[in-house]
């Protein structure tokens, strides 16, 4: 063969991917469990049980319970079932497996998405990346609080504008 095998999904698979896509994050329900990155397998058995792989975003975050829920729910509303969840940890989850279309829903949603690169943990504490105000797009923006109206977001405010606004932190 000349070309490496790209890691083909079966059509089975591929229909529970579609319909993974339905469930949305519920503090930002723009975003996809696909788009966030958290989706990370599923697969049907010969039995006829599905097996969804997820990774956590922040750990301890209540949405994840949600999710779970979710996922179940969706594929049962599908006719699929017995559905497992299983989470993986390892890797973690960081901010930089948000797709582009994830990040182009945060922006229209007027969350500023996570600026590249900076997904380390020094980034949760204090060390402020470039970010640009969903509103109107300038750099001239400055953080008001780490904290955001949930963990995982802080609060910035465009000094352009004058909006404030969410910042999806970087991990
Ligand atoms: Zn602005």
């Amino acid at each position: 063969m000349s070309m490496p095998a790209r890691e083909a999904r079966s059509p089975e698979a591929e229909r529970l991917w579609q319909i993974l896509e339905e469930v949305v994050d519920p503090e930002i329900p723009v975003l996809t469990i696909g788009d966030l990155g958290l989706l990370r397998d599923a697969r049907v058995d010969a039995d006829g049980a599905v097996t969804v792989t997820i990774t956590p975003t922040y750990s301890g975050c209540p949405a994840m319970d949600m999710i779970e829920h979710e996922i179940k729910r969706v594929l049962g509303e599908h006719g699929y079932g017995p559905v497992a969840v299983e989470t993986v940890l390892h890797p973690a989850w960081t901010t930089d497996w948000l797709s582009e279309a994830g990040r182009e829903k945060l922006r229209a949603y007027g969350i500023a998405p996570p600026v590249r690169g900076t997904a380390s943990k020094r980034a949760l504490f204090g060390d402020e990346p470039e970010v640009a105000c969903p509103h109107c797009g300038s750099k001239d923006t400055e953080q008001v609080s780490q904290f955001g109206s949930t963990a995982c977001k802080a609060l910035w405010r465009c000094r352009a504008c004058l909006e404030p606004f969410d910042y999806f932190k970087c991990i």
